[in-house]
């Protein structure tokens, strides 16, 4: 796995429209504007592409095979190690939600176990979403069929959280943020809400407010289990 760690690039440049002396003479001027306008940055793209300095993430933990409860627990702990490792400063805010059960929705099996967990990283969207399916592994996650039981699921629910905003939007073949389920899904919706009550997820809503429809949701049975 390759991991990037290269900070995001400085403030957008823009584009002037007064060529510099040097460059007033016919073709040259509109070669120095475009090399220029590429140096125009999306600080959003830059953030999908390398990652931040300090990214707060916040990541779904589910389980409902085998002993679900010591499986949240043990991948609660490879997370902190995860961005204690990855921390540049050597610091690193780790905060893990209480455990929720839940009803399988759109998957076989027992009841699940459920937590989210709040930390920072330094590496890409996509080198993080690597070390959560690494871990995954590790835990004898096997994919069988579409939302078959799992070992433990870790979804990456949210990327570059400030404050209320709940970070980027982004999505390819192998990753979308926010993630895609996590607006309607109680079993996230409630362990998030614990660590961020007044958050907002990008192109859903207020948590609060998508906490409450999902609550009127019948289907969707989620209780505390331990805090
Ligand atoms: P699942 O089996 O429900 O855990 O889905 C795993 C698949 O979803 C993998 O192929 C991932 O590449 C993809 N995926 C897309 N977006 C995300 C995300 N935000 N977090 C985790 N997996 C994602």
């Amino acid at each position: 796995m390759t991991r990037t760690r290269h900070p995001v690039a400085s403030t957008p440049t823009t584009t002037s429209t007064t060529p510099e002396p040097a460059a007033r003479a016919g073709g040259r001027v509109i070669e120095r504007v475009a090399e220029r306008s590429r140096a125009i940055v999306d600080p959003a793209a830059e953030v999908i592409a390398r990652g931040a300095p300090r990214a707060a993430v916040f990541v779904g933990l589910g389980a409902n095979l085998g002993d679900a409860r010591a499986t949240i627990a043990a991948a609660i702990d490879e997370l902190r190690e995860l961005a204690l490792a990855d921390a540049s400063t050597g610091m690193s805010s780790f905060v893990a939600s209480s455990l929720w059960r839940s009803a399988p929705v759109d998957a076989a099996g027992p009841d699940f176990l459920n937590a989210v967990a709040r930390f920072e990283t330094a590496l890409s969207p996509h080198d993080l979403l690597d070390a959560l399916q690494a871990i995954e592994q590790r835990f004898g996650r096997e994919r069988p069929y579409r939302n078959a039981p799992r070992t433990l699921d870790l979804d990456l629910l949210l990327f570059g959280v400030a404050d209320n905003d709940g970070g980027v939007r982004h999505i390819d073949d192998r990753l979308e943020l926010p993630h895609p389920r996590a607006a309607q899904r109680a079993f996230v919706l409630e362990p998030l809400a614990e660590l961020w009550p007044d958050g907002e997820i990008p192109g859903a809503g207020r948590l609060a407010d998508l906490l409450a429809r999902a609550r009127l949701d019948v289907a969707q049975r989620v209780e505390l289990v331990a805090s």
